[in-house]
Parts: C-alpha cells; sequence; structure tokens
C-alpha cells in the first residue's frame, strides 16, 4: 500500500487525480487484477465519472450542495455534517480494473477526489489486488 497526497483549494470540489492515481500505480503495480483506492477521511470521497467536461464534476459537486445544504440545522456541533453524509452518500474506496499493469478506464471516465469540507490536504492510499 502507498499513499499520495492531493491539495484542495475550494470547500467543496471535484479534483481529477487519475493522472495521479497513475503515477502511483507504475510503483506497485504488476500486471492484471484489481487497484483499490481509499481515502481515510470522513469529509471526502472517491468517484469514477466524466472527466473530459469539466461541467460535469462541476454540475454534480453543485447538486449536492444545493440538495444537502452546509447550513442546514444539523446536530453535529462542528458545523460540517453536510461533508459526512456527502461523504457517506459518494463512499470512500474504489475497486478498479487493471490490465498489464494500467488502470481500464471508459474513454470519458476519471477519478475524482471529491472534496467537502475544504480546503485541506488529502491522502489517498493506493494498493493491488491480484
Ligand atoms: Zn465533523
Amino acid at each position: 500500500m502507498i499513499h499520495f497526497s492531493v491539495k484542495s483549494t475550494e470547500r467543496t470540489q471535484f479534483i481529477d487525480i487519475t493522472r495521479d492515481v497513475a503515477e502511483a500505480l507504475t510503483g506497485i503495480s504488476a500486471g492484471r487484477g484489481y487497484l483499490f483506492l481509499s481515502v481515510p477521511h470522513t469529509t471526502c470521497a472517491l468517484t469514477v465519472n466524466e472527466s473530459y467536461d469539466p461541467d460535469v464534476a462541476a454540475d454534480i459537486n453543485a447538486f449536492l450542495n444545493r440538495l444537502i445544504p452546509e447550513g442546514y440545522r444539523f446536530r453535529h456541533a462542528e458545523g460540517n455534517s453536510d461533508a459526512h453524509i456527502k461523504a457517506a452518500l459518494i463512499g470512500t474506496s474504489l475497486l478498479l480494473p487493471l490490465e498489464k499493469g494500467e488502470l481500464l478506464l471508459g474513454t470519458w471516465q476519471g477519478i475524482f477526489l471529491c472534496e467537502f469540507d475544504g480546503p485541506r490536504t488529502r491522502t489517498v492510499r493506493a494498493g493491488t489486488l491480484l
């Protein structure tokens, strides 16, 4: 298992980490199997979606913010329950197929770290299952 850092610059933001993941993969990959990605956080998430048009990720982010507003009267005293809920909905890990040591993503797919309580520096852990 290796890890790398991702810095967010906004409170909520979808960051395309496909290249970071591909670089990390060169250090751990061994042919065919699966890549496991995980974030050890409770207010950010990982997802795969369209990376060709950045408006797609922007729309998802904006809609989640509308669906789960920061200002809602939640009980959690830290004031970031919206971030916890968004992370719970999207999920904190991914399992992706590998072939010849490379990710088998679709033409339009990219891997995103979904920041819901930034700006922060986040950790992404990566390992392979062969
Ligand atoms: Zn909290």
